[in-house]
């Protein structure tokens, strides 16, 4: 069972994917998650994806595709992947596709859409800047480069999995518990 978790900056991705694999024993792959780890160990990747983090862009495709790939492989046995914050373009999806396919003769079952609309999203962030630590969220200007980031580039996505069949929808707004129960029934299904 594979699951693309999708939706904007602030949408509570991270939160959800956390418990969705402690609950189904799945493993959890965030590239959000990857690229702060590398920035942590100060290394290549870590600089190179921070200049594009710290505006509020997105890592190229190349450099996102192929950390995420080499990550997924060190999991050949489990029954399950949860992506978060992957894919977030077309050319990332169609990678994804192929990679499961070739590597473990699956495919995305489902993509989640946690609909949440934007002024919540930016009470959110700003919210979360507070305590995260994140310099991506403490800045209102990089804050809203991610939302715009997001309408041009990642928004289009949920048509390319619509279009199979694959997109649900699920509402966003409520407490983090009512969210988790949303999603679960639809993992479960
Ligand atoms: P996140 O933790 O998912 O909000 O990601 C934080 C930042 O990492 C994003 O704003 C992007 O700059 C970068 N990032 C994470 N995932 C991707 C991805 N799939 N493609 C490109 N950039 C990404």
């Amino acid at each position: 069972m594979n699951i693309v978790l999708f939706g904007p900056p602030g949408a509570g991705k991270g939160t959800q994917a956390t418990k969705l694999a402690e609950n189904f024993d799945f493993v959890h792959l965030s590239t959000g998650d990857i690229f702060r780890r590398n920035i942590k160990a100060k290394n290549e990747l870590g600089k190179l994806a921070s200049s594009f983090i710290d505006k509020g862009e997105l890592v190229p495709d190349k450099v996102t595709i192929s950390m995420l790939e080499e990550e997924a492989e060190k999991h050949p046995d489990t029954k399950g992947i949860i992506f978060d914050g992957f894919p977030r373009t077309i050319e990332q999806a169609e990678a994804l596709d192929l990679f499961l396919a070739n590597h473990y003769g699956s495919k995305i079952d489902k993509m989640l859409s946690l609909e949440v609309d934007d002024e919540e999203l930016i009470k959110r962030l700003v919210e979360r800047g507070k305590t995260s630590g994140r310099s991506d969220d403490a800045d209102p200007a990089i804050i809203r480069n991610r939302i715009v980031e997001y309408n041009k580039k990642t928004a289009p996505l949920k048509q390319f999995y619509i279009n199979q069949g694959k997109c649900f929808e699920i509402e966003g707004v409520g407490s983090v518990d009512e969210i988790f129960a949303r999603l679960a029934a639809e993992v479960a299904v």
